[in-house]
């Protein structure tokens, strides 16, 4: 299995070199120059646990890792530091499925990839003999940010640079950046909002002369958002995962097509999600949910992106994004991969803020659907679920929730239907306990953290217990136009 540039570089390289360099240097995503197909084996596959799934499936992606390195690296990710056995258990909600991706280290699912991601970097600079070390750029709408804090932390050879945006996290995501631990680790706030932070780390990677400067003091740059390529493959997991989960209970049959709703920001979520689709697993529909950013919903909806507008603070701030990278992965596979047609999209987006696709791309796009939530939505969501089943869910996936009501009342699909649940309610305990009928202001998260769990009858999870007595360590704010200052500063270069 080789990695081919989305704009067009001939070049394909290995999964190891690809983890590395994270974005190619067309300024294209890496996708595998082929899936896998595992219809046939659906089978066989479905009586393995999460972590021999996760093998089985990662070993046809990153052909150039040992079988051994593979387990060193799932067992480092996974065997303890994940709240549940099962890694992403799943509750049924009257009929539908939650599919809880928040039981890792910072209560959000992007624990799921950089937990491993991580492990596959150490192996990847190893395997490539690297003589630099790796410096890891990450601009966060929320949860990546400590995520990969989390997983790169007081790792050899790489350092990472986390860049939030100031007015854009919640405040429990801010003070989880800001204790954060570790000898390697910076953390960085941004005047300006998430796109601003996003633009910013893509700018430093296209920027020759930064880059030159970095080597020559011992640094080559990569990036843990999901336009890395090893973010997205531990993603695909626990699509197959969840869909044994449900054969094995009984509640389908083999072959039996599901629904996915997501709840999504940058797309990288739900394109695992198409990604596992090409792989062979039966999925009905992909349905891509939206808050009132509701860029994703309009291109689906006309097939024009178009980013002309104010991004809109809500209480899902991790979906506040109007530019989702990985969106572009799938228009490639839209237009057949024809990376002229991408380069020409892309350099639209560039110089006039939109792109429109053909006709032809939009048919390819007949797996997906999408709808999107108002911040009330999400708060009826969040009182209904609660009130009625018992059951608390976080604002993400109060936006899926809400989408897939819509989906329901606008077809007669009688598929099954996963939500993925994608953050834990003690994030945005001040919002939930808005929703649900009690008003709280925000100044002390932690009273209203305390509340949330009295009212609910629920545990505080030990990552938010253990935030308590933290302190804060860092406390940088830059400008949005001198990233690059704050890195010299951090690297003493
Ligand atoms: C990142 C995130 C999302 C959006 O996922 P994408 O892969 O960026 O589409 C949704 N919910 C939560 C809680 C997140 O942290």
């Amino acid at each position: 299995m080789k990695f081919i540039s989305t704009r067009g570089n001939k070049e394909s390289i290995t999964a190891s070199k690809a983890i590395i360099k994270g974005i190619a240097e067309d300024g294209g995503l890496y996708v595998p120059s082929k899936f896998p197909n595992f219809r046939d084996e659906l089978k066989e596959l479905c009586k393995l646990d999460y972590c021999q799934l996760t093998f089985y499936i990662l070993r046809n992606f990153l052909s150039d890792f040992t079988d051994e390195e593979l387990k060193y690296c799932i067992n480092s990710a996974y065997r303890s530091t994940f709240s549940t056995e099962e890694i992403t258990p799943i509750t049924k909600i009257d009929k539908d499925y939650f599919l809880e991706l928040y039981h890792g280290p910072t209560l959000a699912f992007k624990d799921i990839a950089l937990s491993l991601m991580p492990y596959l970097l150490e192996v990847a600079i190893n395997k490539n003999n690297l003589d630099k070390d790796i410096l890891i750029l990450t601009a966060t709408s929320g949860d990546t940010g400590k995520a990969a804090l989390e997983g790169f932390k007081n790792l050899d050879r790489i350092k990472i640079s986390v860049f939030f945006p100031e007015d854009g996290v919640s405040d429990i995501q801010k003070l989880q950046m800001k204790t954060q631990e570790g000898k390697n680790v910076f953390v960085c706030g941004i005047k300006g909002n998430f796109d601003d932070a996003q633009s910013g780390v893509k700018n430093i990677f296209s920027n020759l002369a930064f880059n030159k400067y970095l080597n020559e003091n011992g640094y080559l740059l990569s990036s843990a958002n999901s336009i890395n390529i090893g973010r997205l493959i531990p993603q695909i997991i626990y699509y197959f995962y969840s869909y044994f989960k449900l054969y094995n209970k009984n509640e389908i049959n083999l072959f039996d097509k599901v629904n996915y709703v997501v709840p999504s920001g940058n797309f990288g979520n739900i394109l695992a999600g198409y990604y596992a689709k090409e792989m062979g697993l039966p999925i009905n529909k992909l349905i891509c949910a939206s808050n009132e950013n509701k860029v994703l919903y309009d291109f689906f909806e006309t097939g024009q992106y178009d980013i002309n507008r104010d991004l809109v603070l809500t209480t899902s701030p991790s979906m506040d994004i109007l530019i989702s990278s990985n969106l572009e992965r799938l228009l490639f596979e839209s237009c057949n991969r024809d990376s002229k047609m991408i380069n020409a999209l892309y350099k639209s987006l560039y110089n006039n803020g939109f792109y429109k696709i053909s006709n032809l791309m939009k048919d390819n796009l007949k797996s997906f659907c999408s709808y999107y939530a108002s911040e009330d939505d999400v708060n009826k969501s969040i009182k209904h679920v609660f009130e009625n089943y018992n059951y608390l869910i976080d604002t993400h996936t109060a936006v899926a929730y809400s989408a897939l009501q819509e989906y329901k009342s606008s077809t007669q699909d009688k598929s099954k239907s996963i939500i993925l649940s994608t953050a834990s309610p003690y994030k945005f305990s001040t919002d939930v306990l808005n929703a649900i009928g009690y008003k709280v202001n925000d100044e002390n998260y932690f009273n209203s953290i305390d509340k949330l769990s009295i009212i609910t009858k629920t545990a505080i999870p030990n990552p938010i217990n253990d935030l308590k007595g933290k302190k804060i360590i860092h406390n940088s704010t830059y400008e949005k136009n001198d990233l690059e200052l704050s890195i010299k500063n951090f690297l003493e270069i």
